[in-house]
């Protein structure tokens, strides 16, 4: 389909159905309810990373009423993130406070990612907040390389995390960035890890989001290659597996688990992209790769009804990009955007 042809077919936006101009409905949103994390992911910040002022940040109350409005206009799946959301004070309100979506069906999911750092504290009561699948970022399974990627985190407290999540019955999904020279090695071991545990594992190529110390020439690793690599060991069979996001997955014959790859550099799937992305201060990006957003919480803030907020979201859906031109190679050493995965929440 033409721009144009999709452009022609773009409905009104609706009350309880949001439409894009390409014809893609908007059913997912994003969370990042803090820029500030614990960890310092050498792919995703610098050392020294200045975060927001506090006061720049939505409230949970105002967080709640943005996430309402969005649940209001057709959202169906709600993932919390950040930065590291568990790191935001008194997070387990705004999920309490969310649930109560879910109790009343005009939400499907409510999720969460998470680098695992405080699950031990809080597995328990994101389950009792009616969450049930978390997915948990973690990049390698040696405690020296976990230390060099993260720079503060701890691999035995992460795991600890873990155990705990499966022992509140969290389904949990695992995610790790596929970086060159660093677990490209460590791939096959990862996978069995997760399979074990009845974890489904997704690699996801670096993205260029950012400025981070190093170059990202350096970590780029691309997962076209790694499932070539993997052919060697496993028998991996295509399925047709969705979790409502990008990755593409397949079925591992020897260990009976799911593995998936999110592609955005090798291949580009904004086809079938439903989501946005909403960050801690209110601004809406319609797309990860693209730098234009929306101010939302002008809106929010001129009056306690939704009319204003709810025009200023229906405005930003149509003009949701078709996609992003994400490139890494050595000519192109500037990121494609230039705030960090933290603030749009990834
Ligand atoms: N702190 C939480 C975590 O690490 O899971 C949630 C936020 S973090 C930004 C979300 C995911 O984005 C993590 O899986 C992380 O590995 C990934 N990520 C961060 N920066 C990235 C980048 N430049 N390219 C690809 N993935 C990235
Ligand atoms: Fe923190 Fe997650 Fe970024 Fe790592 S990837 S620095 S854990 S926000």
């Amino acid at each position: 389909m033409t721009q144009d042809t999709l452009l022609s077919k773009t409905p009104v936006g609706t009350r309880g159905d949001m439409i894009d101009p390409f014809g893609r409905h908007v059913s997912y949103l994003r969370v990042s309810v803090t820029d500030r994390c614990d960890f310092r992911c050498v792919y995703c910040m610098s050392e020294h990373m200045t975060f927001l002022p506090k006061r720049d940040l939505l409230s949970l109350e105002e967080l709640d009423r943005l996430c309402s409005a969005f649940v209001d206009k057709g959202v169906k799946k709600l993932r919390i993130t950040g930065g590291e959301p568990l790191v935001r004070k008194n997070i387990m309100w705004l999920f309490q406070a969310l649930s109560r979506h879910l109790e009343s069906g005009a939400l499907e999911e409510l999720t969460l990612t998470t680098n695992g750092s405080q699950l031990k504290k809080y597995a328990g009561d994101l389950k009792a907040c009616g969450v049930k699948r978390i997915n948990v970022s973690i990049d390698t399974l040696d405690e020296d390389k976990f230390k060099a990627i993260t720079r503060w985190g701890s691999l035995p407290n992460v795991i600890e995390g873990l155990e705990a999540a499966e022992k509140a019955g969290l389904k949990v999904k695992l995610n790790a960035v596929a970086l060159k020279g660093v677990n490209e090695h460590e791939i096959e071991d990862m996978i069995r890890f997760a399979h074990e545990r009845g974890a489904d594992l997704t690699f996801i190529e670096t993205m260029p989001l950012g400025d981070i110390d190093g170059d990202r020439t350096d970590q780029y690793l691309p997962l076209s290659v790694v499932r070539a690599r993997l052919l060697d060991t496993f028998t991996l069979k295509d399925i047709p597996y969705r979790t409502g996001g990008p990755a593409r997955y397949v079925e591992v014959a020897e260990t009976g688990g799911r593995l998936g790859f999110i592609t955005p550099l090798t291949h580009n799937f904004c086809e079938s992209c439903n989501r946005v992305r909403l960050t801690c201060t209110g601004t809406l990006y319609m797309c990860l790769g693209q730098d234009d957003a929306a101010d939302l919480r002008a809106p929010l803030r001129a009056s306690d009804n939704n009319e204003l907020l709810s025009a200023a979201i229906d405005e930003a859906i149509g003009r949701k990009p078709l996609g992003h031109d994400f490139v890494i190679d050595r000519r192109s050493q500037k990121p494609a955007v230039g705030r960090h995965m933290s603030v749009t929440g990834g």
